[in-house]
């Protein structure tokens, strides 16, 4: 049987997340000076450590995706493959490598999903306004912390970056191959998962685009476009069920040709 080639459609999805500049009366980190991550506890702020325990906030359906074909599956990864993920361990803040595993944890323990850290990378997406790598580069996650010295579009209130490409071949539907984020660490962000504007929440957050989530306008969920001192360090209710859905896709289809 004689194989057509297609043509690899490829599309790329990119988003960032922002500092709310004003949320009912509450301001921003970058406009508040006595703020948690300078040493004043934030009584709401969410636990230090991560609480499987914790009940979640918000509304199961209170989620979306980026990309939805005619059928109604989202874009997604193939959930019958371990999706490998690499680090740029040069640009790790002190404690943070383990931020970035236990955020991976915690989406393997939501959705089933399995990754695999792939070693090391050399990759700052978005670096000197690059466009995002070529899935040629291979297929999986590439983590990098940043600054808009090295990564304009984290200029502003940007705290992260997260985007994906997506291929309709060689499988039928819309796989996604690569996944990139960018944490901005010239932001005062807190380690781990202590706040809304936490290295760990940011990292969650880029992480759910990755994935297939886009944002949703409900600030009780992690994938609300704007991060607040007192918002959600790590993903609810609708949040969860948005990743858990993904995984619904299925494994590739094979491609008609
Ligand atoms: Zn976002």
């Amino acid at each position: 049987m004689q194989v057509r080639r297609r043509a690899r459609l490829l599309l790329r999805v990119l988003f960032d997340i922002r500092v709310e500049q004003v949320v009912a009366g509450e301001t921003s980190a970058r406009y508040q000076g006595s703020v948690n991550w300078k040493g004043v506890p934030d009584p709401t702020a969410a636990p230090a450590h991560y609480n499987p325990d914790a009940p979640l906030t918000g509304d199961a359906a209170s989620h979306a995706f980026v990309s939805v074909d005619a059928a109604g599956t989202p874009a997604h990864w193939d959930p019958c493959t371990p999706i490998p993920y690499c680090v740029n361990t040069a640009t790790l803040p002190d404690g943070a490598a383990a931020t970035v595993a236990e955020v991976f944890a915690r989406v393997s323990a939501i959705t089933g999903a399995t990754f695999v850290a792939g070693g090391e990378t050399a990759l700052i997406a978005g670096a000197g306004g690059a466009s995002l790598p070529a899935p040629d580069r291979g297929e999986g996650i590439y983590v990098a912390f940043s600054d808009p010295t090295i990564v304009p579009d984290l200029a502003g209130t940007v705290l992260g970056l997260g985007g994906h490409y997506f291929s309709s071949w060689p499988s039928a539907d819309m796989r996604i191959i690569v996944g990139t984020i960018v944490v901005d660490t010239s932001d005062p962000l807190a380690p781990g998962f202590t706040s809304g504007l936490s290295i760990g929440g940011v990292l969650e957050h880029e992480l759910g685009h990755v994935l297939g989530l886009a944002h949703i306008d409900d600030p009780t969920q992690l994938m609300y476009p704007h991060a607040r001192p007192t918002g959600p360090s790590t993903f609810q209710a609708g949040d969860r069920a948005g990743l858990v859905a993904l995984q619904a896709g299925g494994c590739p289809a094979p491609a008609v040709s």
